[in-house]
């Protein structure tokens, strides 16, 4: 006879693992208990050894898919003799170290009975089951019961309660369990407010609706989103025209995978992300525009080689998808940039104007949650957007660190918050540049300090001191007395990296994006970093230059270059010409002339738009990185061509110098050579930039973060180049390489500030 105690932590709570372990053990006819505890799950067990030993190797064989495993912790203790196995309620009393699991994708088995005529749950929008449906866009606190969600409102009927409480049952304490009869349920609405239909008749209601080239406003998972008929030009420009986003790419959702196949080809890997739990926005490659797979309108993503694609996650796409038998726009229910809308009410105010239809639903969304998007890079996924399906599952950091939260950028914003060895860091929420959206940074803090029950004893912020995360930071620290750090942007891309990939450094880091605020006060964006412990040092920059107009030039490439030909020499007008009307160009010479809101940079994506202005690809934007994108998607596939000279000139820091590289640009570009050539010399030119750096600071690891580092161009060049050389290179996979990872450096600069002041005092001098 065995007792085991065993403590299981991870992603262990509302991904079917309870069920789990009661079924493992039942079917070994053992006794005991499961329960959930804020720290992850205890089970004792007890039985004869050799089942018992059994039993604890199923555990981590056979765990429920979406559960991850990260600790197990057994001991063994005197056998109570005990007759059955039980599931307890949840024991509050433990310490504070939950993992709150994600929203999870509908699974096969819940697909299955909406499908299927007779069955109690034939085409219900709301169907879940325990390893699968809402989690962290319906949890209002932990441990996680149905009590605690955004369900208790939903008393069961006597079906599901059965359901709920038989422990052979895939429904056995799924905690959103909902059926037609007592569950959640949909209706549709005109602009007004007045319904039009429920239940079945709303969905098909929408599906009209949207056939005939309205725009649909659904309430999802997470928020609302934007639904168009895909196909239709006339939609899609439609809601382009009302959303007042131009250009920038739209998701498409496709009925099945294998209506994506056909129009998309997805490689085994793609298709094993786009159906796993998560069900990411996938970047997958274009049919060639003209070809018999070409079914998405071109403007859906225009001059992109690149469509984001998804798969229905909750029954309700999928429902609504089947009916309408062709791929959808699916985008965020927002204007521009502003956060997702979560309630009918507030979306019937905010999407007036933009929406046709509101197909709506009384099951309330806690927090805003999007839809993540992700592409695959050359060792695996990059999650670039990280929030359905994998926020805010936690970062492990191996040693307790203090609590600690860090608050992020500006324009991808997230909040990051430590308790114990982990780190949970948000959902993306998008630009919290509007009212709305740090009033959403706020709510987001109150709400993982409530969820995790956390006390910080610190702040990390961005150096910038006009983002809404700084500014949050300032008056949180003075309200509840704790120091406030302030971290440099690119030390938190790479200080990010470091802490996915448990790196102490010292490492050399290449931060290159967009901008964020140097140490000097001017915008550093081409970086090059030695990170140790909580400092850095900058070893290497791109050489400065002007921005002529600031903030504006994120949208105008046509700046940038300007204001590198202002550095070089008086022959801005010549290479220009067509790119400004006399006036503007003699505003902004006379801008450069004086240093007149035309602050410094060394920023890489400003180099990127400069050169994509200069060869021809893109003078003007549509939303900031798009020239850059274009310069990636000119440059294509090619092999590397003779790359543009890019010297790095000696000095502490060292600089790289593009005078040569731009010179050499505008010779191709007086003799006619094609964009995709001076693009594809430029991709080169740094990942020479790259290797010369690695070399000279002679660091066996090299992390790549920034903006620009979701070129996988880029990406895929630099790290190939570098491992040449023996490099270990790291780039962040889980964790945005942008913005959205910031919150995660800065904490993670923050914890080894601690830990190094720790140190000091245990040893002092
Ligand atoms: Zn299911
Ligand atoms: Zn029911
Ligand atoms: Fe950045």
């Amino acid at each position: 006879m065995l007792r085991l105690a065993i403590t299981v932590q991870g992603v262990v709570q509302g991904v079917g693992f309870r069920p789990f372990v009661h079924a493992a053990a039942t079917a070994r006819g053992l006794a005991g208990w499961v329960r959930n505890r804020t720290d992850g799950v205890r089970i004792e067990v007890e039985g004869p050894a050799p089942l018992v030993e059994d039993f604890q190797r199923a555990l981590e064989r056979e765990a429920p898919p979406a559960a991850r495993l990260a600790r197990i912790y057994v001991e063994q203790q005197a056998p109570r003799y005990e007759e059955d196995f039980h599931i307890l309620d949840s024991d509050p009393g433990a310490p504070p170290r939950p993992s709150v699991p994600a929203d999870l994708a509908t699974c096969p088995e819940c697909l299955a009975e909406v499908a299927t005529p007779g069955e109690r749950r034939f085409r219900y929008p709301f169907t879940n089951c325990t390893r699968c449906g809402p989690r962290w866009s319906l949890i209002e606190s932990l441990p996680y019961d149905r009590a605690r969600t955004a369900m208790q409102r939903f008393a069961m009927c006597a079906d599901c309660e059965a359901e709920y409480r038989d422990a052979r049952d895939r429904r056995f304490h799924a905690q959103p369990i909902a059926c037609p009869a007592c569950g959640p349920s949909v209706r549709l609405l005109t602009p007004e407010g007045r319904q039009l239909g429920e239940g079945e008749a709303a969905l098909r209601g929408a599906v009209e609706g949207v056939l005939a080239g309205r725009v649909l406003a659904l309430q999802g998972l997470g928020g609302f989103q934007l639904l168009v008929d895909a196909t239709s030009p006339e939609a899609v420009a439609r809601l382009r025209q009302r959303k007042r986003r131009p250009e920038k790419p739209f998701a498409v959702m496709f009925p099945s995978l294998v209506a994506l196949r056909a129009a998309c080809m997805p490689t085994p890997a793609e298709e094993a992300m786009l159906t796993s739990p998560a069900a990411p926005i996938l970047l997958l490659r274009k049919p060639p525009p003209g070809s018999a797979r070409a079914l998405v309108a071109e403007t859906v993503a225009p001059g992109n080689p690149w469509l984001g694609a998804l798969l229905p996650y909750t029954p309700l796409h999928r429902l609504l998808l089947e009916l309408a038998e062709r791929p959808l726009v699916c985008t965020s229910g927002n204007l521009s940039d502003e956060p997702l809308c979560t309630e009918p009410a507030e979306a019937l105010e905010r999407l007036h104007g933009v929406a046709d239809l509101f197909l709506v639903h009384d099951r309330p969304i806690l927090r805003p949650v999007d839809d993540s998007v992700a592409r695959m890079g050359p060792d695996g996924p990059l999650v670039l957007r990280r929030a359905r399906g994998y926020a805010p599952l936690p970062l492990s950091l191996g040693a307790d660190i203090p609590c600690l939260l860090g608050l992020g950028g500006q324009l991808k914003g997230t909040v990051s918050l430590s308790t114990g060895d982990q780190v949970v860091v948000s959902q993306h929420l998008g630009d919290l540049g509007s009212l709305e959206g740090s009033r959403l940074l706020e709510r987001t803090v109150e709400d993982l300090l409530r969820l995790l029950e956390a006390r910080p004893v610190a702040i990390a912020c961005d150096l910038h001191p006009d983002y809404a995360s700084t500014r949050l930071g300032e008056r949180l620290a003075a309200s509840w007395g704790v120091p406030l750090l302030r971290v440099q942007h690119h030390h938190a891309h790479i200080a990010a990296g470091m802490a996915e990939h448990g790196l102490s450094g010292p490492v050399l880091g290449l931060a290159w994006d967009g901008a964020g605020l140097g140490a000097d006060g001017t915008l550093w964006g081409g970086e090059a970093l030695v990170v140790e412990g909580a400092r850095f040092r900058r070893v290497a920059h791109l050489r400065p230059f002007r921005l002529p107009g600031g903030e504006r030039a994120l949208r105008e490439p046509r700046r940038a270059a300007l204001g590198l030909l202002h550095e070089l020499d008086g022959t801005v007008a010549t290479h220009l010409r067509e790119a400004f009307t006399p006036r503007e160009a003699d505003v902004l010479a006379a801008m450069l002339e004086r240093g007149l809101q035309s602050p410094l940079t060394t920023s890489m994506g400003r180099l990127f738009d400069a050169v994509a202005a200069l060869s021809g690809v893109r003078a003007q934007a549509g939303f900031e990185g798009q020239a850059a994108m274009a310069l990636e998607f000119a440059a294509g596939e090619h092999e590397a061509e003779a790359p543009y000279p890019l010297p790095l000139r000696n000095g502490e820091p060292a600089v790289a110098d593009w005078e040569p590289l731009i010179q050499a640009l505008l010779v191709d570009r007086e003799r006619g050579a094609p964009a995709s050539l001076m693009a594809g010399r430029f991709h080169a030119a740094l990942v020479r930039l790259a290797e010369a750096l690695a070399l000279r600071v002679g660091l066996p690891h090299v992390v790549l973060s920034g903006g620009c580092f979701q070129n996988l161009r880029l990406l895929r060049d630099t790290q190939a180049r570098l491992r040449a050389h023996g490099f270990e290179v790291w780039t962040p996979r889980q964790y945005p390489p942008n913005d959205g990872g910031l919150s995660l450096g800065q904490l993670a600069v923050a914890a080894r500030r601690y830990e190094e002041e720790r140190n000091v005092s245990r040893h002092p001098r």
